[in-house]
């Protein structure tokens, strides 16, 4: 990275998520209402505020950004025990795995960051696209950053594709029948509503986008 260590920058996304999912915490606990027990928003506050606490008592200008995903994990499994926490700090775990490679956070460690966090989230659940969770983002956003790479796309362009692939994943969820997890229970009355779970990791995802495209392009046009 120019000014700053990868490792900060990589804080700088946790602190842009925190700062993201706080300002939908009402709408995540509402979508949550209509299928679950309501507490997805502060669920998910809880444990990037976690982490974020983490994060800064660490001396990150002597840091590496795997030990940073791995200082996240913790963090976010300790303040979230049940249900998002274990997906979350697995996911964080598999980044700070690959991450231990190539710690340079290049556009193609980003799309690795977003194919090992999609693979850590799918092993633990056990989960599929089409079952109504999250997973329903994470993997068109992983495919999307596959084929992104696959045509040498920069940074913007496929965090662009990203999003718009978790997008279009997070509103499908809207059709779908939950067969996982308490909203299995619901049934039909699960349709016409979006998965928490897939809605909060669109808003995860702008915040990467945010954080390695758009902020890396205005330091470049500086
Ligand atoms: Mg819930």
């Amino acid at each position: 990275m120019m000014s700053e260590s990868a490792a900060r920058h990589l804080s700088r996304m946790f602190h842009r998520i925190s700062v993201a999912i706080a300002a939908e915490k009402d709408r995540l606990s509402d979508l949550d209402g209509a299928i679950g027990d309501a507490d997805h928003g502060i669920t998910m506050v809880l444990g990037f505020t976690a982490v974020n606490g983490e994060l800064a008592k660490l001396d990150l200008d002597h840091m590496l950004p795997s030990e940073v995903f791995t200082s996240a994990a913790t963090a976010f499994l300790n303040a979230v025990g049940a249900s998002t926490g274990p997906l979350y700090a697995t996911a964080f775990r598999r980044a700070a795995q690959v991450l231990k490679e190539d710690e340079h956070l290049s556009a193609a460690d980003q799309a690795a960051i977003v194919e090992a966090m999609t693979a850590g989230i799918r092993e633990r659940g056990k989960g599929q696209r089409g079952d109504k969770t999250m997973l329903d983002a994470w993997i068109p956003a992983t495919e999307a950053a596959v084929t992104a790479r696959a045509r040498a796309a920069g940074s913007l362009e496929m965090w662009t594709s990203i999003l718009e692939a978790a997008e279009t994943g997070a509103n499908s969820t809207r059709s779908m029948v939950a067969t996982r997890g308490r909203a299995a229970r619901l049934g039909e009355r699960s349709l016409g509503h979006i998965d928490p779970g897939a809605a909060s990791a669109v808003i995860i995802l702008r915040a990467m986008k945010e954080t390695f495209a758009v902020d890396t392009v205005r330091e470049q046009d500086r």
